[in-house]
């Protein structure tokens, strides 16, 4: 297909959606030197839905080597962030720890392993070792754990403030109470955004839209690409006087639970994972029932925590778990990002690099971007 060139820096590119995926890609456009870069956001705020309703664990090991790679440079920035970063944004590495059953113990230490071959250290301890260091998991049915000590805990809200703040800094106009209704689309090409106030000439429409994607797509004309938002619960406990704010992460990907300290409590997650219609809100009382059966049976010294609190949020995912970031093969000018799964916070820097990085180049590197649309034509 034959697209526009878009080295011209005066390109009006439209993203929407301000999640994280929306945040990182303006940032890295205006950082490339796109100087018509409008931000367009339904809600009042940004990082109203995932953005500001996950975990806020950035996780270096993932079982995709792709995904992986964009976590370590995503976890990488973090750690180094620029001298012009707007906002203070704490990153506290108290590092992670997977733990696993046997049969499931081969595959983490290989992806472990993968990690460490890029330069992330990791370390496979025995269950016993573990216990030693964070005594609440006596009892665990794991035979061990991968380590990994640069793994650690963001503060979202900065971390989203930092990208907005300096996309704006760089000359991206920020609209939020702005909901794209429609995209005006003329022989093949997309033209122009509709809000309910205003419309907006595009050259380029970025769909960051996170669960609504493929509702936007559809605005668009565009491929139908099957992504399934996927609620999950996160509980949070009161403070209590016996957790260490140092712990660091612990997630059992065996059983499939994980906990950290958060605000002299627990945060803690059943991994639950149920087809959600994104326009409906819903904090399912049954979770906890779940949270609860697989603390009794694999943590048992967690058991009767007090739950302060606690929320769902939407993971958008893809079929083949991976993400979508890509033009869209029927409708030029419309870009993909979006299909983040339970990565977009970690992955944010990297993936808006990988995605702004294919719009200033052009087309060239569609056909070697693994996370293209077009694997769903
Ligand atoms: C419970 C939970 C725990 C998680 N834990 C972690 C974790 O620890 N680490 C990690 O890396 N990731 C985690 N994730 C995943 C991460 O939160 C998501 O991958 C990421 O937030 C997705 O960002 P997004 O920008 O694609 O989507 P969103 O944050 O949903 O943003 C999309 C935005 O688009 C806007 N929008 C939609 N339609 C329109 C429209 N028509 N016009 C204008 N605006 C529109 C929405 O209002 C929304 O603000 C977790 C997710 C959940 C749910």
């Amino acid at each position: 297909m034959d697209f526009m060139d878009f080295k011209n820096k005066q390109t009006t590119v439209v993203v929407v959606g301000a999640g994280f995926a929306g945040a990182a890609i303006a940032f890295h456009l205006t950082r490339l030197g796109m100087e018509r870069v409008f931000v367009l956001e339904r809600e009042e705020f940004p990082g109203m839905h995932a953005s500001g309703k996950n975990a806020a664990m950035i996780r270096q090991v993932v079982p995709n080597k792709l995904i992986s790679d964009l976590a370590r440079g995503g976890a990488a920035f973090l750690r180094n962030l620029p001298l012009d970063w707007p906002v203070e944004t704490k990153f506290e590495q108290n590092g992670s720890f997977f733990l696993a059953s046997k049969k499931d113990s081969e595959k983490i230490q290989q992806d472990g392993a993968y990690a460490k071959q890029c330069g992330t250290l990791t370390e496979w301890w025995p269950i016993e070792r573990i216990t030693e260091f964070i005594p609440i998991i006596e009892g665990s049915p794991a035979s061990g754990g991968l380590w990994c000590p640069t793994d650690g805990v963001i503060d979202i809200h900065s971390l989203m403030q930092g990208y907005l703040k300096s996309a704006a800094m760089n000359g991206a106009e920020l609209k939020f109470s702005n909901a794209v209704k429609n995209i005006v689309v003329h022989h093949g090409r997309v033209c122009a955004v509709q809000t309910e106030s205003e419309e907006i000439p595009a050259d380029i429409v970025i769909n960051a839209a996170g669960a609504w994607a493929t509702e936007l797509g559809r605005l668009a004309g565009s491929l139908n690409v099957p992504l399934t938002p996927c609620s999950r619960h996160l509980f949070v406990t009161k403070p209590l006087d016996w957790i260490k704010s140092k712990w660091p992460i612990v997630w059992d990907i065996t059983q499939e639970i994980y906990f950290r300290p958060e605000s002299g409590g627990l945060l803690l997650c059943p991994c639950d994972e149920e087809v959600q219609d994104p326009n409906i809100t819903k904090n399912d009382p049954l979770i906890l029932n779940m949270l609860a059966e697989k603390i009794s049976h694999f943590y048992p010294r967690l058991s009767d925590l007090p739950i302060l609190r606690s929320w769902s949020g939407l993971r958008t995912l893809t079929p083949d778990r991976q993400f979508l970031v890509g033009w869209d093969p029927c409708v030029e000018g419309f870009f993909w990002l979006a299909g983040l799964g339970g990565h977009g916070v970690t992955v944010s820097y990297s993936v808006g690099l990988l995605a702004a990085s294919l719009i200033v180049e052009g087309n060239k590197s569609q056909s070697t971007n693994q996370f293209s649309p077009s694997r769903f034509r």
